[in-house]
């Protein structure tokens, strides 16, 4: 992707929502040991957002590679330092949907194959609130760059017209 912003403002802008999952993650509890880290198995990748590559391209030389002509997909081997995963990862089982141009937090439908945390009646197994508030927020920021606000609508359609074949 073309840059057009500064590296100092990406930079800032990833530094501020990575810290935001340092500590946060969806339970109480590593959700890992209830799948066996399923999330981290797949050889599927994932989408780094708009201009992450630059803020963490340098730890996953070799890992990251450009699909759809322009979208960065970091494949990793299933084991990362934890606190360069991506933020695909430190938010995941949830995706920052956008729909009719407003911003929703929600399941990332993508995982429904192989996330227990879609079961929102067990209760043991609820993703915290204050989670999801702050993928929210972190992302209410994030999409004021129009990149980031584009290419969330982008995968936002895209999940939302795959939902049928889920
Ligand atoms: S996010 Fe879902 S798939 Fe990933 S480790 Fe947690 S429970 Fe398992
Ligand atoms: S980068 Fe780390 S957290 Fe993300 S899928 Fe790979 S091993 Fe799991």
């Amino acid at each position: 992707m073309k840059k057009k912003i500064s590296e100092k403002l990406i930079y800032r802008m990833y530094d501020n929502a990575y810290k935001s999952f340092d500590r946060l993650t969806p339970l109480l509890f590593d959700c890992g040991e209830l799948c066996n880290a399923r999330c981290c198995k797949g050889k599927d990748g994932m989408y780094l957002f708009p201009y992450e590559e630059i803020f963490i391209g340098s730890h996953w030389e070799n890992k990251i590679t450009y699909i759809k002509n322009d979208i960065p997909l970091l494949i990793c081997d299933g084991i990362c330092q934890r606190e360069h995963r991506p933020l695909s990862c430190r938010i995941f089982p949830l995706f920052p949907y956008i729909i009719d141009s407003k911003l929703k937090v929600d399941f990332d439908l993508r995982a429904k194959n192989i996330c227990p945390l879609q079961f929102n009646d067990i209760a043991e197994i609820q993703i915290q609130k204050k989670f999801k508030r702050k993928v929210y927020r972190v992302f209410k920021k994030l999409i004021k760059n129009k990149d980031i606000y584009d290419f969330c609508s982008r995968i936002s359609e895209e999940i939302l017209f795959l939902e049928k074949f889920y």
